[in-house]
């Protein structure tokens, strides 16, 4: 069962429960020739249904109405997630919540930036306008589904553009129900379609496909630069958003209670399967052995559970095969020479016999430069590394190829100041951690993405600048100017 690939058979994916190995559902891979008609059917509705000439504020009631549906079906949406994908019930609520909110917040503000009248220079006066793209793609990855496909799809429709949804092959349950719930809400047929298959295969040719004019891509930094050629070779922009390594950062003279509660949900909520992860623990050193000490302690005790089991604070893995390059993960670091603190085995009884669950792993004893250090293990799998000041803090912070994000832990505004300024990262939470709202941009520094989701830069992505001229010449214009 363990090494199993992306469940795909035939010309079908099967999504499989992690938590029971049991089928949750199945859907049908898009063909090549599917994918041609359905950009075609999608360029159709661009030009055709009216939705990209529909003013703004009737655009904003379908998306409210598509928020309203989601709002209707949350309880079923977040029981498919949590079967699809195994993350923790409460979570999947949120997980809905959340898109109910991006689409109530992209509703609002599609209303209000269609139009910039910029200050007169001359004979004339000019106006920006935000167009569509026309035919987008939005391609999304397996740990939560329902939350990504939202902070694309929103904003996409909410800038006019027709959108073609792809989501993981490892949970490709969700894409469908949201397209057919915006279906119901009023948006024109068309406008939302989803495309299901593997990456390499149908993720690559809607990519490539002439039809497409935009990617708005999130997954893992291998497959983002693979897009990232393909979208520079056909010259149109891809919105990447991709892995992270973040460091999460203990001063000696933090409130320890809050920074260990802190670092434990940051990396073991979603079992670390989030983009988020803080998975370098950075500790001040003349409190390492107090502040690991205590952050094993909480990590041993943390409730491995079924996804809908009372109390439950870790789930299983998304998959199987993901376990398995969790179990590879971990094999690596012991190898590098890693003290195992906790965890680092699949835990053992009948609860977990047939889930794809891991233990949550501490691991410490590495220098900064080992590959545990530096790569993305998307596990529940936490590294612990001390530094000695400021300057060592920032060298070691900085000194992975990735810059997702960051926690700082001081009561020392200052310092959080300095410290937060001089970290490579495109988000950073001090005194808190894993914070997210719509209205923020959200994005990666260095290896970890280029553009910003949410906030207005979140629709600004999906549109393209138009400035218009109105001339005003009481006389006709010379050529000499
Ligand atoms: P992945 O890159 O394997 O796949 C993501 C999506 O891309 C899937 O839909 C997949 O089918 C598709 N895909 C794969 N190869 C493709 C190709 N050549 N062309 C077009 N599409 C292709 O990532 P994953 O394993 O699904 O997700 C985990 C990764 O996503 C982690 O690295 C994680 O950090 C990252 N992630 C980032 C964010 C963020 O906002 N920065 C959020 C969530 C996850």
């Amino acid at each position: 069962m363990d090494a199993l690939p992306p469940a795909a058979q035939g010309d079908e994916l099967v999504s499989t429960d992690p938590a029971t190995g049991a089928v949750v559902g199945s859907v049908r891979v898009t063909t090549p020739a599917e994918l041609d008609t359905m950009v075609e059917r999608a360029w159709q509705a661009f030009h055709n249904s009216g939705w990209k000439t529909l003013l703004p504020h009737r655009r904003a009631l379908i998306l409210h109405a598509i928020a309203d549906g989601l709002v209707a079906e949350k309880d079923s949406l977040a029981t498919l997630q949590m079967r699809d994908n195994g993350k923790p019930l409460a979570e999947c609520r949120a997980m809905v919540d959340s898109a109910i909110g991006t689409f109530r917040y992209y509703a609002g503000v599609c209303e209000t930036i269609e139009t910039d009248v910029t200050p007169r220079r001359g004979d004339y006066v000019s106006i920006t306008v935000l167009e569509p793209f026309g035919v987008v793609a939005c391609i999304t990855p397996w740990n939560s589904p329902i939350m990504n496909d939202a902070t694309k799809v929103a904003p996409a429709l909410a800038a006019g553009n027709a959108v073609l949804l792809k989501p993981s092959e490892d949970s490709p349950l969700l894409a469908p129900e949201l397209a057919r719930i915006a279906l119901k809400a009023g948006l024109p047929a068309g406008m939302l379609q989803v495309v299901q298959g593997r990456g390499a295969e149908i993720g690559a040719a809607l990519v490539a496909h002439p039809g497409v004019r935009m990617v708005s891509f999130t997954g893992g930094t291998t497959t983002g630069r693979a897009i990232g050629r393909t979208c520079g070779d056909k010259l149109i922009p891809a919105a990447l958003e991709l892995g992270g390594k973040s460091p999460h950062v203990v001063f000696a003279d933090a409130d320890l209670d809050h920074a260990v509660a802190a670092v434990v949900a940051g990396i073991f909520g979603s079992a670390g399967q989030s983009c988020v992860a803080g998975s370098r623990l950075f500790i001040e050193a003349p409190i390492y052995d107090e502040v690991l000490k205590r952050v094993v302690d909480r990590a041993k005790t943390l409730r491995v559970a079924a996804p809908d089991a009372s109390g439950v604070e870790m789930g299983p893995l998304a998959s199987f095969h993901h376990r398995d390059r969790v179990i590879r993960f971990v094999d690596r670091a012991r190898a590098e020479g890693g003290r195992i603190l906790c965890g680092g085995a699949v835990p053992e009884g009948p609860d977990y016999a047939k889930g794809a669950y891991y233990l949550p792993t501490v691991i410490d004893g590495l220098p900064t430069d080992a590959l545990t250090c530096q790569e993305e293990a998307f596990g529940p799998v936490l590294v612990a590394l001390p530094f000695q000041d400021e300057a060592d803090l920032i060298a070691q912070g900085n000194g992975t190829a990735f810059g997702l994000a960051c926690g700082i832990w001081t009561e020392s505004f200052k310092r959080a100041w300095r410290v937060g300024r001089a970290l490579e990262a495109g988000s950073v939470w001090i005194n808190t951690y894993k914070q997210s709202v719509t209205t923020t941009p959200f994005g990666g520094f260095k290896n970890s993405g280029i553009g910003r989701e949410k906030g207005i830069d979140g629709l600004r992505l999906y549109a393209q600048v138009k400035s218009m001229y109105f001339g005003l010449h009481e006389q006709p214009m010379s050529v000499a100017r």
